[in-house]
């Protein structure tokens, strides 16, 4: 019997081909279970040979006989061209997100379901930079891009994901470029047009989570429907001047709210000016788009508490967040007992309106 010690994570590159992967930590809780037989010949193997050898003193002080530890462990294992097991990773994959495979709550199984998952981006741009180079380097599958934008000088004190040398192209090139660049095995989809009442649905389909990215109206308000009607989790961010808020609308989830619930009608656009017209500090969309796609991950992976029901309100000037209850109103627009969906046309023609 052969028994690889290493951690789960080490072990996702490949092991002794016929071993059975134990981490170092559980060895003696499983032992009567692996290997019943106290007197059976044990063969055990890590990365450099000297973790085995703890376990291998270890089982010994408990009364197993035939103990034997791989002198070099795996990596000399792999070196003498023994037959070796191909894990659930290539070496590449194993190496690049090995800080994921240490963790137990990422771990092999983890970093699997963030590489098969589908994220949708809406809009390229200052939550989109973020949000789009940490998914990627995250190793999230398919990243879809939509945005219809050129990059503009302008954009540059912000969006980090374009360059001074493409201003001028649209922004979903300019991002596939930084996205492939950090990590050529995500595949980045681009849809270089402004989301409508027509595409909305066939666009955002077939995606595990939605980031909204928005800088207008009409978009937030048809991604809250869409997202809704398609059950699909929505990671909500907004900056304004020096604040910024963040929140997940999930649609699967008993009482969760949705963007009307928080915002039941759009605002008169005097209201609402955007960064162009009101301005807004540079690092401010970095930190709150970092929030975004760190509740993306969240939710792609199944662990920790979503941001669902509360509202993170971050003021960068006061270095403060506030958290504020977020709960579902009865008598939403949107998902409340008395909403009528009179179809996305309908939504986008009120946005326009005010
Ligand atoms: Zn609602």
């Amino acid at each position: 019997m052969l028994i690889d010690v290493r951690e789960d994570g080490e072990r996702a590159a490949g092991m002794p081909a016929g071993a059975i992967g134990v981490p170092m930590g559980e060895v003696l809780d499983r032992i009567d279970a692996i290997a019943p037989d106290h007197s059976a010949p044990i063969l055990l193997s890590c990365a450099h040979g000297q973790r085995s050898l703890h376990v291998a003193m270890a089982l010994q002080g408990i009364g197993y006989e035939k103990l034997a530890s791989v002198e070099g462990g795996f990596v000399r294992w792999a070196a003498e061209g023994l037959p070796v097991a191909r894990g659930a990773f290539d070496a590449e994959a194993a190496e690049r997100y090995s800080r994921h495979l240490l963790l137990p709550e990422v771990g092999a199984p983890g970093q699997q379901r963030l590489l098969q998952s589908r994220v949708a981006l809406i809009g390229a741009g200052g939550l989109g930079s973020p949000v789009g180079l940490y998914l990627a380097a995250a190793g999230v599958g398919t990243l879809t891009l939509i945005d219809d934008d050129v990059v503009e000088k302008s954009n540059l004190q912000r969006q980090v994901l374009h360059t001074d040398a493409r201003v001028g192209t649209p922004k979903t090139e300019s991002a596939r470029v930084a996205l492939n660049a950090l990590n050529p095995g995500v595949r980045v989809e681009t849809i270089t047009q402004r989301l409508r009442a027509a595409n909305v649905e066939s666009i955002i389909r077939d995606h595990d989570v939605v980031i909204d990215g928005a800088d207008n109206f009409p978009t937030r308000y048809l991604l809250d429907a869409a997202c809704r009607r398609l059950r699909i989790p929505l990671v909500y961010g907004a900056v304004h001047r020096f604040t910024g808020q963040v929140s997940v609308f999930d649609a699967r989830r008993e009482g969760s709210p949705c963007y009307r619930c928080l915002f039941p009608e759009p605002p008169a656009a005097a209201d609402a000016p955007n960064c162009a017209e009101a301005g807004v500090l540079g690092v401010l969309p970095g930190i709150i788009g970092l929030l975004q796609a760190n509740e993306a991950i969240k939710l792609l992976l199944g662990i920790g508490q979503p941001l669902v029901g509360r509202l993170l309100c971050f003021d960068a000037l006061a270095a403060t967040f506030r958290e504020l209850r977020l709960p579902r109103d009865p008598r939403c627009p949107g998902c409340g007992a008395n909403a009528q969906f009179r179809g996305y046309a309908d939504i986008e023609q009120a946005c326009s309106a005010h």
